[in-house]
């Protein structure tokens, strides 16, 4: 089988609001996912389906043009099936580049998956649980509302809550009591600051100050880059601390372990490259130790299915993770959507990634304008 195209499209997708308004967290406003459709197609008749995804606004279009101008040239002609080579060969090209290689990695996988007759995880040894204990994110708003929201959400099923922080102290350590005291001692609720704490200390402060409400743990209180400050918090505070933004290929992880900047690893397919650079996060964190969940941009569907794989087999994921991230979305672009039950995330059926577009709406996603 040798690959013929790579066919990129950007996509807009509105997310849901939450308590009426555009969801927010310390990284910004997300009104609409500026994400992209990746189409590797084969002289087989097969085509492997990727999905490009980004947190922040204006990418998904650039990430396009990344797969076209210079991931595509690189692997036209290849065996789709010799998977490393591939994405050694866009490393090579892209350095730096995880997202777009990401887009394109999974649909390789998917390919795979489609010309062997098997699910994703089976290539990835086979399941080792049926299904995927999710956490659902709770954006900025007033202490009341998000305390609100989380109850919903806890009465979908889910049993881990993330509250995201950087409205200020007092606010923040509001949010997390009224939810805490909205979701009961039976849910599990995460501190999610996204780099906005000023200091190590401030981290700290604010941790002391939650702990009556009981949190799961602290993520990403420092910004990305500073492990120093990463490593002086975890080893002040009692709870675990979770490095996410710090987070992007398997060598950044390496670092946060060196460093001794995390407990936890937040693993993104995306922002690692794609899922066998995901696993090989895995099994980084395993050896040291270190507990690890899967992270969301949030994705669409093709990308969720990618993550919902990798987590159905890999052994140490330990904490309720955010592999849902199409319930975030006012569509998934699915022909059958993804299957979440009561906080859980299940396989898509069906060999590959087990996804299809659905026509019309991936159609209507690529003809809305961007946002202004
Ligand atoms: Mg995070």
């Amino acid at each position: 089988m040798k690959i013929t195209a790579i066919e990129t499209t950007p996509v807009f997708v509105p997310r849901l609001p939450a308590f009426g308004a555009v969801p927010r967290t310390a990284l910004g406003p997300s009104a609409v996912s500026e994400h992209g459709i990746v189409q590797v197609h084969t002289d087989e008749g097969l085509t492997g389906l990727g999905e490009l995804s980004s947190v922040f606004a204006r990418r998904g279009p650039l990430l396009c043009r990344d797969v076209d101008e210079r991931l595509a040239p690189a692997l036209i002609g290849r065996d789709p099936l010799e998977l490393t080579r591939a994405l050694r060969a866009m490393e090579t090209r892209l350095p730096d580049g995880q997202l777009a290689i990401a887009g394109v990695e999974m649909a390789l996988w998917d390919l795979a998956g489609k010309a062997l007759g098997v699910p994703v995880y089976t290539l990835l040894g086979g399941r080792v649980r049926d299904r995927i204990p999710l956490s659902y994110s709770v954006p900025h708003g007033e202490p009341v509302e998000m305390a609100q929201y989380a109850l919903e959400r806890a009465r979908e099923g889910f049993r881990t809550v993330k509250v995201k922080t950087g409205q200020g102290m007092e606010t923040d350590v509001e949010a997390v009591r009224q939810v805490r005291e909205a979701v009961g001692a039976t849910h599990r609720v995460r501190v999610d600051a996204n780099m906005a704490m000023r200091s190590a200390k401030e981290a700290i402060r604010f941790v002391e100050r939650i702990m009556d409400h009981d949190p799961e743990m602290l993520e990403q209180p420092m910004p990305a880059h500073d492990l120093k400050a990463m490593a002086e918090v975890r080893a002040s505070v009692s709870i675990p601390v979770m490095a996410d933004e710090s987070i992007g290929h398997p060598r950044d992880a390496m670092e946060v372990i060196r460093r001794e900047a995390a407990d936890v690893l937040n693993v993104y397919v995306t922002e690692s490259g794609g899922i066998q650079n995901a696993a090989r996060i895995f099994t980084l964190a395993e050896q040291a130790g270190l507990g690890c969940m899967i992270g969301s941009m949030p994705e669409l569907g093709i990308g969720t299915a990618a993550q919902i794989h990798l987590g159905l087999a890999m052994p140490n994921l330990d904490f309720d993770s955010d592999t849902c991230g199409s319930l975030y979305q006012s569509e998934d672009l699915l022909a059958t959507p993804l299957r979440f039950e009561s906080g859980f995330a299940f396989a898509p059926e069906g060999p590959g990634l087990g996804v299809e577009l659905d026509a019309d709406a991936f159609a209507r996603a690529a003809r809305r304008s961007p946002p202004p």
